[in-house]
């Protein structure tokens, strides 16, 4: 989660990845490619596991207003319009785990009864189906909260410590928390041991005989002033500006955990009256750190977006801007240090590994460009 491709590549450089360097030694591939459009989490979690872009799987962000006017999280199963690669294998009588940093995605990623826990509520959450009826006591510690730097660890220590009691499994997969990530760059203290320990556990998986996939859900990019605060847009004040009443600004980063962006990325959506559609869109786009502005109709073709889910405008700001509703409507002061965060076309390069070499048409394509969303094609049907 939030893995932008200068995390890992600083760390290699620094020699922070030992295991991993080794294993592109080996002949792993290393590509960088894009996440689905907005760069936030549930979208690209969904569109990895069910290997579809959202206007398949229903979810173009982790919130949105519902046709009742009302702002609903987009974390209900009920919402998903695809099944998971996961829940397919199973049907086909496979051996399937999920395990999440965050428990907002376990639901989600659980739909169709595959076998899943979080980091987050393992306590909550057994595996009974595996016969893991205490998750905590088989990891052997105490399970860490969502703004810890190690909650991610724990996610991957789960699916070590559940593949050594009860598998190994024919598809695991791991989904981990960018807390880490909005909080510091490649070069901070707590990045750092982030990545080491990380690297440890991936070395662990190898051991183990897993084809290991990495890929992100999207990027990362400092959104902050020099002197810290952070660089936003706010909606609501150009929209009254261009003299626009009736609108609603709808920022799809918007999930529980607001301490590691307050609420603000780098796309947003926004409804308005049809008379008003071209001017709010004008107004919007005649600011300089607007990259992006398409109508509904647009944004289905030029995303892959659910129509019924989205604004009658989708705005995305560049790499060091965020996008925000009004400044009373977001509490600064819950940020940790100075706003990084994701969701526009910066954060769309993600980094996609697969340890192992590849067949020769899926190196080609590898190297050509695919997207996070062909990660288990790479793994389940490229190496060779
Ligand atoms: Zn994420
Ligand atoms: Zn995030």
């Amino acid at each position: 989660d939030g893995c932008d491709p200068r995390y890992l590549d600083d760390a290699l450089e620094r020699r922070l990845m030992p295991r991993l360097a080794e294993m592109l030694d080996r002949g792993g591939a290393y590509e960088l490619g894009r996440s689905q459009m907005p760069s936030f989490t549930n979208t690209n979690n969904m569109s990895i596991v069910t290997g579809a872009p959202p206007v398949v799987h229903g979810l173009p962000g982790n919130h949105y207003l519902a046709s009742d006017g009302a702002e609903v999280q987009l974390s209900d199963p009920s919402f998903l319009r695809a099944p998971s690669i996961h829940k397919a294998l199973q049907d086909q009588g496979g051996r399937v785990l999920l395990v999440t940093a965050k428990d907002k995605l376990r639901r989600l990623l659980a739909h169709g009864d595959v076998p899943a826990t979080s980091a987050e509520k393992a306590h909550e959450h057994p595996l009974s189906a595996y016969g893991v009826e205490d998750v905590v006591a088989l990891v052997g510690r105490p399970n860490p909260g969502p703004y810890q730097w190690d909650m991610s660890h724990y996610a991957l220590e789960i699916g070590l410590a559940v593949s050594r009691q009860a598998g190994p499994f024919d598809l695991l997969y791991v989904s981990t928390t960018d807390f880490v990530q909005h909080a510091e760059g490649p070069d901070g203290d707590m990045a750092d041991r982030y990545y080491r320990r990380f690297d440890e556990l991936f070395g662990e998986y190898l051991d183990l005989g897993y084809v290991v996939g990495l890929v992100a859900d999207h990027g990362m990019n400092a959104k902050h002033h020099p002197d810290g605060s952070p660089r936003v847009i706010y909606l609501e004040e150009v929209l009254d500006a261009a003299g626009i009443s009736g609108y609603h600004v709808i920022l799809p980063i918007t999930d529980p955990y607001v301490v590691h962006h307050g609420a603000l990325g780098s796309f947003a959506w926004v409804h308005v009256p049809e008379r008003d559609v071209s001017r709010a869109a004008e107004a919007i786009a005649s600011l300089p750190a607007i990259e992006e502005v398409f109508t509904r109709d647009e944004a289905a073709v030029i995303y892959s977006h659910p129509r019924d889910r989205i604004g009658d405008l989708s705005v995305a700001s560049d790499a060091q801007t965020a996008l925000g509703k009004s400044p009373t409507k977001h509490d600064l002061s819950v940020l940790a240090g100075p706003l990084r965060s994701h969701g526009g076309r910066h954060e769309q390069i993600v980094p996609i590994i697969v340890s192992h070499p590849l067949s020769p048409e899926y190196a080609a394509r590898h190297r050509a460009g695919v997207e996070n969303r062909d990660i288990h094609d790479l793994v389940l049907n490229g190496v060779c």
